[in-house]
Order: structure tokens, then sequence, then C-alpha cells
């Protein structure tokens, strides 16, 4: 009898052997439903074998699920590949892979009979012509444009009243009614949004490529802010859609995808579009994941799961902002979406483009060195629209008030004057970093975490932002008594006070992860900044991704200072792609530029390059500097980490953990030392650094490090490995 080996998803990296009557090699990559200690679970099957090396009795599978098609071999070997090069056990590498729904031991949806899908026309509907206050239309249309048809039951599950709003579309013309299974869409390809002319650069990155369209090349696309890069996607991935293939695109935010989504749409509206994000409920990601998987999706739009896509006519990848850190998953199979992209890529032939202004170290140097293909977009593609000219405020010398120096002062009185808009960067979200105590220094500190409270004024509360753990303000100092306790620093809150009252006609918008936590701000947000509604936007980190502000002409940068000196070896890169990326929010159309930073060491190199816009001389710097301390990209890394109650039960486990391999002189093991965050969540965390100048030397190491360290009795601590980690 047929035995099936199946990918389940538990912590042991082996794949677990079951009966399986009529099963055969057509059956690889289906998911079955086995027997699993008391349990029945969900696995994927990855062999079918006439023998089993297990000798204890099989258990039979129950059964197989026939709803979805098998996962191709392309998926089953990108999973293999992740499992193998992250030493993370395969059967939670795929099933982790898969959406919720399918990882059920329910069988998915049966296909429906019937299904509303929207026309072209209805793709093309205006929304705000929809009565804002008609919420089941936008969310019956909303529903349609993200995951496609649907059938009456789910209509039905939508609300009540969905059905009635759902005929009026059909009269309207916007839906109609299409039997299972959908109808092909590559013959209606008719492009609606203006196209515009390319400039010269955009031409040939289009052209450089294009003649390479069908075959693997890693392209590193290099172009400064506002250079149009969007549009080199958009041109690429029309050529795609001509020959029926997919094309990916990975962001590395999920509220980066709404606008993408909608540049897409305008460009291709007859084309099957998904988005699959963390803001997606269970049946959407899983109709999202199906439409791929059956090719009906030609552009698959998404955060880094969905690099996990099954997608059979793949012809592209494109990571926009590929030196972005979210790229890398920070728990369980800590992987680089960027690098399994690359992977991905080259085993379907197919090219991939890393997008940035500011690209990661390792990638550039990659091109540099030849790896990479490299393109530039060296100025703004919209006409006249120049970089933003940078200047630096020297705080020692400007007198403040309250954080903001006079000149920025005056600057933001011009923009108004002028009917501009500005923005006021600081990457702190909360009134005040710090509690502190005038009289005996005291600050308030998380008792679960290394880390201070950030005072949030406005609710009268102290917040760790690791833990989330809160208290209320104490009345006096715990340490002393003494009642001079007060915010020290500055936050977005406190800024926007400040500017509130030294503007007080002015509209101020605060942008941080507080006041986006509303469903919807973030769409309200962006329009009230279209409709010119706001005047001065203050905000941290996740307004400076992507957004495109026509009317933004000054960009004030506060605090910068304190990632010039950090320990962490990549947070001037870090830096530099942040203040680019925020500087790069001003002068985007014909209103030029003027981007201010506020700091004491004017005359830094990163500075410097900054006011010079020039990314290519910090990089070679910056490269230099890694080439001689021995960091990447000129060395690969893998750290061990531990995380117990106690820090010496980690750090005993790590000592242990290092003993287990004998001295290489390929791979260099490091001692054991306390993690940059050393206490999170009461968690004391600890690791163990092991390097090498070949990547495969590494590999062999890991791979036997890894069955050792399974085998290593553990107590109370929870260890993880971690390849080419980006924190430590
Ligand atoms: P990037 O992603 O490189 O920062 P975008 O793709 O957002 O830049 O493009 C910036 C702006 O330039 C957008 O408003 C876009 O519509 C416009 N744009 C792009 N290409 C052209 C072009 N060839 N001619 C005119 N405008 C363009
Ligand atoms: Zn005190
Ligand atoms: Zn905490």
């Amino acid at each position: 009898m047929p035995i099936i080996r199946v990918a389940l998803d538990v912590p042991v990296n082996i794949l677990f052997d079951y009966l399986a009557p009529h099963t055969t090699a057509n059956d690889i990559g289906a998911r079955v439903c086995v027997p699993f200690g008391k349990r029945l679970v969900t696995g994927v099957i990855m062999e079918v074998v006439a023998y089993s090396s297990v000798s204890s009795k099989l258990r039979s599978a129950v059964h197989i699920f026939h709803d979805v098609p098998p996962l191709s071999k392309a998926l089953l070997d990108l999973f293999r590949f992740c499992s193998a090069y992250y030493h993370y056990p395969l059967g939670e590498v795929v099933m982790n892979g898969l959406p919720g729904r399918l990882r059920s031991v329910k069988p998915f949806m049966p296909a429906p009979s019937f299904q509303y899908d929207l026309t072209t026309a209805g793709y093309s509907v205006d929304i705000s012509a929809i009565p804002a206050r008609n919420i089941v239309k936008h969310r019956l249309m909303a529903r349609l444009r993200e995951c496609g048809p649907m059938d009456i039951r789910e209509v039905r599950q939508l609300s009540q009243r969905a059905p009635k709003a759902l005929a009026e579309f059909i009269r309207l013309g916007w839906v109609e009614e299409t039997s299972a299974p959908l109808p092909s869409i590559a013959a209606s390809l008719t492009e609606i949004s203006p196209v515009p002319v390319l400039t010269t650069d955009q031409e040939s990155a289009v052209n450089d490529i294009a003649v390479k369209i069908n075959e693997f090349g890693t392209w590193l696309l290099q172009g400064v802010t506002g250079s149009g890069k969007t549009e080199v996607y958009l041109r690429l991935i029309s050529l795609l859609l001509r020959q029926g293939r997919q094309t990916l695109v990975l962001v590395p935010e999920i509220n980066l995808t709404p606008q993408l989504e909608a540049i897409f749409l305008a460009r291709f509206p007859a084309t099957r579009l998904v988005s699959l994000h963390s803001g997606l409920n269970p049946s959407q990601r899983a109709y999202a994941w199906l439409k791929a998987q059956r090719g009906e999706a030609k552009i698959i739009l998404g955060t880094r799961l969905a690099v996990f896509t099954p997608l059979p006519e793949l012809g592209l990848i494109i990571v926009d902002e590929e030196q972005d850190t979210s790229f890398k998953q920070q728990e369980g199979l800590r992987y680089s979406a960027r690098d399994v992209a690359i992977f991905r890529a080259k085993r379907a032939n197919a090219p991939v483009i890393l997008g940035s202004a500011t690209p990661s170290l390792e990638s550039y140097y990659n091109a540099i060195s030849g790896r990479y293909l490299r393109l530039r977009l060296s100025s703004r593609a919209v006409k006249n629209a120049t970089l933003p000219s940078v200047r630096c405020i020297d705080t020692r010398a400007a007198k403040t008030r309250e954080g903001l120096s006079a000149p920025l002062i005056t600057a933001l009185e011009r923009c108004l004057v002028l009917n501009q808009q500005s923005l006021v960067f600081i990457n702190r979200r909360g009134y005040a970093p710090v509690l502190l105590c005038k009289s005996c220094a005291w600050t308030a500190a998380c008792h679960r975490c290394a880390s201070r409270l950030v005072v949030h004024l406005r609710e009268r509360k102290l917040r760790c932002h690791h833990c989330g753990h809160q208290e209320r303000f104490p009345p006096l100092c715990p340490e002393c008594g003494d009642q001079d306790i007060a915010p020290f620093g500055h936050g977005t809150q406190r800024v926007e006070a400040t500017l509130a009252e030294c503007f007080p006609d002015a509209r101020i918008v605060r942008i941080d992860r507080d006041s986006m936590r509303r469903k919807n701000a973030w769409q309200k947000m962006l329009k009230d900044i279209q409709e010119q509604r706001v005047d001065i936007l203050v905000g941290t980190q996740i307004l400076a991704k992507g957004h495109d502000f026509p009317n933004l002409s000054l960009v004030g940068i506060l605090n910068s200072d304190a990632s010039l000196f950090s320990t962490d070896y990549r947070a001037s890169e870090r830096l530099f792609a942040q203040l680019m990326q925020v500087a790069g929010r001003a002068g985007r159309a014909e209103v030029p530029g003027e981007v201010l930073i506020q700091t004491e060491f004017p005359n830094h190199p990163l500075y410097q390059a900054l006011r010079q816009q020039d990314y290519d001389a910090l990089a070679q710097t910056l490269l230099s500097e890694r080439k001689i301390a021995g960091f990447p990209p000129f060395i690969y890394q893998a750290i061990l980490r531990a995380e117990a109650a106690q820090v010496a039960a980690a750090l005993d486990f790590l000592t242990r953990a290092a003993a287990v391999m004998k001295a290489s002189q390929h791979v260099e093991v490091f001692d054991p030392v306390p993690a940059q965050m050393a206490r999170l969540k009461g968690q004391e965390r600890a690791y163990l650094l092991v390097q090498s100048s070949s990547r495969k030397k590494l590999q062999e190491f890991l791979a036997e490090w890894r069955t050792k360290l399974d085998t290593l009795s553990v107590h109370k601590v929870r260890w993880t490995l971690d390849v080419d980690p980006l924190e430590f």
C-alpha cells in the first residue's frame, strides 16, 4: 500500500508517514487530514513512497482534500529551500505558508455554481460617487474589488442588505453574474489611466529589463525619490500581462497596498489583482490565494508573507523599498522575503527587481560587484520637479523653543503664508520619551523590559512601547519622594502641542501609530492631505514611506542625532534611508522642496551625504568601514537566540550550545552575550554569534548544529536560529 510522507505543523524537522490507499504521485502537494496523537490535523503530502523507514505500525490518513488543486512542485521546492536555508522545520514552513483556512481540518468552501463579479465599468466606478452613508454598498464594492467574484452566500454574509445592493449594482451594469469557473480576462486588456511619456532614465531601465524579461536576473533599480520607479514597474507588468503571466509585487507596509492597488487598477482596469496582507480576514485571504493559484489573478500585491503565494504563471517579482527591514520576519521562521523572492525568481527563471532610493548595503554591494544588474533613475520624473535642498540647522547655536529652532519656525510660517504644506518628522511617538525626577535623576522604566516608559500626556499614562504595559503617572518620585518629576525630551504629541501654540490657526495633524489606530484613519488622513485640509503634518516614519504629497514643500527633521552613534552597525544605513525617504516627501510636484535638519553635528558625513543627496558616497564609506570591521556583506552571519526568565539560564544554554560543535577554521563562534534589548516582556534575552566568510561553510555548520541542538536538553529556555540576522 502506498505511504504518504506528510508535512505537519509541529516543531521537529521530520515528515510523518501514513498509510494511504489509492494515492499516487498526483496527490503530492495535496492537503491531507491525518491522526496525530489524539487529534486530527491537516498537513501537506510531500512524498508518496512504497516503503516507510518507520518501524512502528503506521496509522492511516483520514482524508485527502481535493477542494483546491495540490501545491505545485515549484512551491514545495520553495518551502524546502526555506526550511534548509533557515534551518527551520519543514512542516512549520509549509503550514506557515498556507492561508489559515487551508490549515483547517475542514475542507475549504466548495466551489459555488454562480458568482457575481465586477464588470470593467464596475472596476472603474469612482467610489466617491457612492454616498458615504451607504456603508453596505461601499463594503460590497470593496469586497468585490479586493477579492473578486462572490457567491450569493458570501454576499449575504457581508450584510443582510447586501443582496439588495448587489441587485442595484447589476442593474447599473457594474456587476454581472458569471458561472464558475471564472472566465479568463486576459483578453480584455485596456489601459485607461493616462500613460506618461517615459523619462530617458525610465526608458532605458524599461528597455534593459524588457529585453531580458523572460530570464532570471536580479535588477537593482536605484532611483531617487520621485524618480518614477512605479512607472517602470507598470510598463514591465504590462509586458507580462500581454504574455498572460503573473507579477508578484512585494511592499514593506500594509498601508502602501491600497495606494499601489489604486494605481495598478487605474492602469489595468480589466486585470484581476489581489492584495494579500495582514489586514484580510481568513476567507478573503484564502480566496485571494486561490485566485493566484488558479492563475486568474495576474497581479499579486502583498507584504512579506505573499512571497509564498502559489504562482503558476510567475513572470516577474518586484520588491519595492527593498532595504526595508520589515521584509525580514522577526519571529518564528525568520525569513527575508527579499532573499526568498530572489531564490524564487531564479527557480522560475524570471527577473526580480529590487527598487529603492537607498538600497541595502548588501544589495548595493552585489550590484557594484556585478552580481546584480544595476539601473539608475537619477532625476525626478515630474516635469520641473527637483530634489529638495537640504540644510542643517546647528542647534548648538540656534535658540530652540520646546525643541523647535527659530529657523524652522520661520520656515513653517512662510509655508503657511504661501498655503503650502509642511511636515515635521520626529521618530518617536508619545509626548516625551522619558519621565524624569529632577532632584534624583530617577526615570520611569518598564519592569518587564529593558526600556523606559514613554509619557502619553493626554491620557496621563506611561506606556512601554515594547510590551504594551501601561501605568498611571506617579504623583511623586518613587525613589526620593520629590514632586518635581516631569517629561523630558520630545515626542510627536509634544511637538504637535508646541506647533499648536506657535500657529494657533494652522490645521495640524499628527500621524503616528497612536493616531492611526482607528479604522480608516489612514485613508481619511491621506484624503485630507490631498484635498488641502491640512497645513502641518507631525509624524513618525510611518508617514515617510512611499506616499506622494504634491503640495508639501517643507520637511523639518528633529532628533535624528541619536542614531549617528549607535552601537548597531546598521544604524547609519537605516537613518540615511529613513531621512532620505522623509526628505523625499518634499517638492514632489511643481512646488520646490526644502529640508531642514536640526542637529548638533552638522558636519557629520551622513548629513553631508544627505545634503548632497549622494547615497553612493555614503554607501562607499559605509562599505569600506564594514570591510575593515569584518561585517556583512563581507561576512555571513547567523545567531542563536535564547530567552529565559533568568539570564543565567539563557547564557548557560548558549554556552552548552557552543560546546557541542568542534572549532572550525572556517566558522567563528563568539561568546554568548546579552541581546541589545536585554529584557523583553519579562524574558531575559541573550545570543551567540557565528560567522563565516563562506556562506556554504556557514550553512554546513548550521545544519550540523541544528541537529545537535535538537538533542540538547533544555529547561525553560526558548531558542531560535536566525540566519542573516538584522537585529542583535
Ligand atoms: P518613486 O517611487 O520613484 O519615489 P513615483 O513612482 O511615486 O516615484 O513617482 C513620482 C511621481 O512622478 C508620481 O506622481 C508619478 O505619477 C510621476 N511620474 C512618474 N513617471 C512620470 C513620467 N514619465 N512623466 C511624468 N510624471 C511621471
Ligand atoms: Zn527622585
Ligand atoms: Zn515593556
